[in-house]
C-alpha cells in the first residue's frame, strides 16, 4: 500500500510518498528525480544504527554516490557548530548544487539538513526520509528548516522545499513508544482542527494506528495533506495557518516552563496536554460543548498522552507563570492573547485579544 500527497508551495510542487519498504527503495526514488547524483546522507546516531545500512545499500544499487555525515542525536544538534560542520562535511564531500542532501531522521535531522541545503552553494536540492511519526507528519510539510540560537528555538533559518520526501511507516517500528505517542498527538491535532470525520475513524479504534502499518499510511496521508491544504491557502502565515498551533500557546509554555527537559516533557506530550487545556478553555467560555471537550480528553489519555498539566513530573509553576511564559513565546503579542479554540471537534477557530484574566482564572482552576 502507497499513498502520495502532492504539496504544492512557493511556485513549486513535490511529492511524499507514504508507505513501507520505502527505506529499500530510496535509491531508486532518489535516481529517479536525479540520475546519477552525489548524495550526501545527513542523519544521527541512533537512525545510523538502526536505518542507514538499508538506505545506503538502495543507494548503491541505484549507482548512486552516497556519502554519510552522522550527528548526535537530540536538540543539541540544530546549533550553530554542528551546522557549520556539516557544511564542510558536505562540501568536503564536493556535493554540487544538482547533486542532493539526504535528510534521514527525526525532525532534528531534517530542520538541520533542511537548512543546511537551503544555505549550502546558495541552495542545494533535498530529500527528506523522515523516520519519526512527528517528523512524517509536520516537518515534511510547510520547507521550514533551521536550527536553535542561545536566544531561543528555531530562531536561524530559511524556507527550502524538498525535491521529494519518502515517509518509510516501517521505520516507525523501531521508535520508541514515547516518540511515537507525542507525534501522535499532531495527528490527533488535524483531527481536531478541521476533520471530524477523521478524529471519529480515530477514536473508532484508537490502538490501530499504534500497531498497523495501513492505519499508519493513511494516518500519516490525511495529517499531510490536511496541513499541506491549510498551508498552501495561507504561505505568509497571515490567518489559518495558526490553526495548526492548536494546543501549542498552551504547549509551548509548559515546554518552557519545564526547560525543554525531554525527561520531563516533549514536544507533543505538551501538545497533548494543550490540546486538551484548549478544549476545556472553549467548554468554559461558553463555546463547546463539555461532552466534546470530554471526548478529546478520553482519546488522547486512552493512548497514553498526558492531559493536565499535573501530569507533568514535578510540576510546580503556578497559573501565573504560565502566563508569563505564554507572552515570551514568540508567536505570541504582547496584550492581546491569541488562542486556537474549539467550537466542536472538527471545529477551530482562531480567538483574538482573550483577556488575560480570564486565562489566568481559567488555570488556576485546572
Ligand atoms: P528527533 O529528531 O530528535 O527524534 C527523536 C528521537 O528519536 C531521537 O533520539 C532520534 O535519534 C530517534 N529516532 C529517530 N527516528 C528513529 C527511528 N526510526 N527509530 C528509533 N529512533 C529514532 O525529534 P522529532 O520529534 O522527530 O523532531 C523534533 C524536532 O522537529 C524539533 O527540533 C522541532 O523543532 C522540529 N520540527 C520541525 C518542523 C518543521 O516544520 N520544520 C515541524 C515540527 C517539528
Ligand atoms: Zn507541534
Amino acid at each position: 500500500r502507497q499513498e502520495i500527497v502532492r504539496v504544492a508551495l512557493g511556485g513549486r510542487s513535490y511529492d511524499i510518498i507514504i508507505g513501507d519498504g520505502l527505506l529499500q527503495r530510496a535509491g531508486d526514488y532518489i535516481a529517479e528525480i536525479a540520475p546519477g547524483a552525489a548524495c550526501a546522507i545527513i542523519t544521527d546516531e541512533n537512525v545510523a544504527r538502526l536505518h542507514l545500512p538499508t538506505v545506503e545499500q538502495s543507494l548503491k544499487d541505484a549507482g548512486l554516490r552516497a556519502t554519510t555525515i552522522i550527528v548526535p542525536p537530540g536538540e543539541a544538534s540544530k546549533s550553530l557548530s554542528v551546522y557549520g560542520r556539516v557544511c564542510d562535511d558536505v562540501l568536503a564531500a564536493r556535493i554540487e548544487r544538482r547533486d542532493l542532501i539526504v535528510a534521514l531522521g527525526g525532525g532534528v535531522v531534517g530542520d538541520l539538513a533542511g537548512f543546511v541545503a537551503a544555505s549550502v552553494r546558495r541552495g542545494s536540492r533535498f530529500v527528506q526520509i523522515p523516520t519519526t511519526l512527528l517528523s512524517q507528519v509536520d516537518s515534511s510539510v510547510g520547507g521550514k528548516t533551521g536550527i536553535n540560537s542561545r536566544h531561543g528555538k528555531n530562531l536561524i533559518g530559511a524556507f527550502h522545499q524538498p525535491a521529494l520526501v519518502l515517509a518509510d511507516v516501517d521505520s516507525l517500528r523501531t521508535l520508541p513508544l514515547r516518540e511515537f505517542r507525542a507525534g501522535y498527538a499532531e495527528v490527533v491535532k488535524y483531527g481536531l482542527i478541521g476533520d471530524a470525520r477523521f478524529f471519529d475513524w480515530l477514536d473508532a479504534d484508537s490502538d490501530a494506528v499504534f500497531h498497523s502499518q495501513a492505519e499508519q499510511i493513511c494516518a500519516v496521508a490525511v495529517s499531510c495533506e490536511t496541513k499541506a491544504t491549510i498551508v498552501a491557502r495561507d504561505e505568509t502565515e497571515q490567518g489559518e495557518r495558526a490553526l495548526l498551533n492548536f494546543g501549542h500557546t498552551f504547549g509551548h509554555a509548559f515546554e518552557r516552563l519545564t526547560g525543554y527537559d525531554s525527561a520531563r516533557l516533549v514536544h507533543g506530550e505538551g501538545v497533548a496536554i494543550g490540546m486538551a487545556c484548549a478544549a476545556r478553555f472553549s467548554v468554559r467560555r461558553g463555546l463547546c460543548a463539555e461532552a466534546a471537550a470530554e471526548r478529546v480528553e478520553r482519546h488522547l489519555k486512552g493512548v497514553g498522552l498526558p492531559t493536565k498539566i499535573h501530569d507533568i513530573p514535578g510540576w510546580r509553576d503556578d497559573a501565573q507563570a504560565i502566563l508569563d511564559a505564554m507572552y515570551q513565546d514568540k508567536k505570541v503579542e504582547r496584550g492581546a492573547l491569541t488562542f486556537i479554540l474549539l467550537r466542536g471537534i472538527g471545529q477551530a477557530f482562531i480567538a483574538k485579544s482573550v483577556d488575560a484574566n480570564e486565562v489566568l482564572g481559567f488555570l488556576k482552576d485546572e
